[in-house]
């Protein structure tokens, strides 16, 4: 089916309003508000999406709560709280095609990446469904010092009732990265999408409901963030929230969970070092540097927007990342062939396009791009820098847009110094084929998730997270699961 088809029957489906998922019904927003989302490769309103405000998060909480209190989802067995998860995981399979479209007509990511996050999902599903039958406590008796005898053990407990906030750049695997766990983990859930992309959600919702879980234990919300999200930040009944966002958010966030101390994880931005040795494989390591940063149009949180290159080996490297950015197609997601699609917004397209002029004035050399592409839509070009200072505010904040910058490094001292020179700790990239280097480099680096020889791994078994500004907190892996638990510890006097 060819691209305008395939658009304009993704859009069909959300001609009428789109209302709120609360307590297993779709509702409207108690005064009515709306959002218009709009299509970024063609600057075009797709939808009309019923804004939850504080008193609809209050519904959507009390939905929540009362699904917690009465266990009719906590209180399955892990058994039935895994069947209901393959079911859904295979109804996510089924409707495989629909919920790529959506993500590529909402975000305007190409479509072979709305296709991966989807079989991404229905992976984590499965993997945490799984999960739902190695949910145990410790048996503790026999290591007691204290003087008496004892019966102590410790049970593993769903944490309650969980707000969940997503961003925009991976509407759907932002959400099934927290939305598996927690569910797995017997929480119930008020889901509040960004703003800019909340179509997959709701149909994500809608879906969960198909497949067995409990009306009330999967709320979705979309609302602004500043009114929605702020609200869901402040109440009183959440006993916890998993947010990824920006480190700006991130950090109102922690301020406003003080309230009733909720739990709360953070996964945060980043500006993460991508590091090419003159020892790597060059067939691997150019277009895994270039890709490190340019994949998604640069919207990833891992984003390796530092490039650093070993000296002898800067001229090749940077010309060869060069190159392959010119050899991107940029261009509308629905379109075969699409490399990159837009940025999500005429903001962050402008709030990029600011970065790239300001590196040109603190005297950055641009080796390719720095320019829009297409007449409308959001689109820019991928941009390479060289030449740039260390205190340079390119080198310094989060771009989050198709924007590298090349330094050239002497020795492996100078480049952890300089690498370890943010605030942020998400990621790093290394190629090496020098294993001694890899490890070595690989123990201090500050960054969560260290790639090697490749870059942007993902899997439900690897926890995710970062050190510093990046966040608090890991998803995926054990710790994925832990982070929906508490630990209660029980003690018989016997
Ligand atoms: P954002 O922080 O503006 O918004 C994220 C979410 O928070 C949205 O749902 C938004 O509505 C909500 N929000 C905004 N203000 C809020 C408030 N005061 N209280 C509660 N909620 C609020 O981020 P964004 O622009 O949507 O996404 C881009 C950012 O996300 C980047 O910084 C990126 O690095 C980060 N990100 C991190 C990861 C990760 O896993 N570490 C993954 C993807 C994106």
């Amino acid at each position: 089916m060819d691209m305008p088809t395939l658009a304009t029957q993704t859009a069909q489906r959300f001609t009428t309003r789109q209302l709120l998922l609360i307590d297993g019904e779709r509702v409207d927003s108690i005064d009515g508000g709306t959002i218009e989302v709009i299509d970024p490769a063609t600057e075009r309103v797709i939808a009309h999406v019923a804004e939850a405000r504080a008193a609809d998060i209050d519904r959507a909480v009390a939905a929540a709560r009362k699904s917690f209190a009465d266990a009719r989802w906590r209180g399955l067995t892990g058994d039935a709280r895994a069947r209901v998860l393959l079911r859904f995981a295979e109804l996510i399979e089924a409707h495989a095609e629909e919920l790529a479209h959506i993500d590529t007509l909402d975000n305007g990511m190409p479509l072979y990446m709305s296709r991966g996050a989807v079989a991404g999902a229905a992976l984590q599903l499965r993997a945490f469904a799984g999960a739902t039958t190695r949910i145990v406590g410790r048996a503790v008796s026999n290591a007691i010092s204290l003087p008496g005898e004892y019966h102590a053990y410790t049970r593993r407990e769903p944490v309650g009732v969980v707000g969940l906030i997503t961003p925009w750049n991976g509407p759907l695997p932002t959400l099934i990265t927290k939305l598996a766990p927690a569910l797995a983990s017997g929480c119930s859930l008020v889901v509040k999408p960004s703003e800019i992309t909340p179509l997959s959600a709701l149909r994500v919702g809608e879906l969960a409901l198909e497949a067995g879980v409990p009306a009330g234990v999967l709320n979705v919300v979309p609302g602004v963030g500043g009114d929605a999200g702020a609200a869901m930040a402040n109440h009183g009944d959440i006993n916890k929230i998993s947010f990824t966002g920006s480190t700006a958010v991130g950090k109102e966030l922690v301020r406003a969970s003080a309230g009733n101390l909720k739990r709360i994880t953070l996964e945060l931005g980043g500006k993460s070092p991508c590091i090419v040795f003159d020892d790597a494989d060059m067939a691997k390591a150019i277009p895994g540097a270039a890709m490190s940063v340019f994949m998604n149009s640069g919207q990833a949180c891992i984003a390796g927007s530092r490039l650093f290159v070993e000296r002898k080996a800067f001229d090749k490297v940077v010309d060869g990342v060069a190159q392959v950015a010119k050899n991107l197609k940029v261009g509308n997601g629905f379109e075969e062939g699409i490399d990159l699609g837009p940025l999500i917004s005429a903001r962050q397209r402008d709030r990029v396009a600011s970065y790239i002029e300001a590196g040109r004035k603190e005297g950055g050399e641009v080796v390719t791009g720095g320019d829009s592409a297409g007449t409308s839509g959001f689109f820019l070009n991928p941009t390479v820098f060289a030449n740039v200072g260390r205190d340079a505010t390119i080198m310094r904040e989060e771009i989050f847009g198709p924007v590298i910058v090349a330094t050239p490094f002497d020795d492996v001292e100078e480049l952890v110094e300089v690498a370890n020179d943010t605030s942020y700790g998400l990621a790093a990239g290394i190629f090496s084929t020098n294993v001694n280097t890899v490890h070595k480099l690989a123990a201090r680096l500050e960054a969560g998730n260290v790639y090697v020889n490749g870059y942007a791994m993902f899997d439900p078994t690897m926890p995710f997270g970062g050190m510093k500004q990046s966040g608090w907190g890991r998803e995926l892996g054990e710790e994925g699961m832990d982070a929906f638990l508490e630990t209660k510890s029980v003690w018989l006097a016997l």
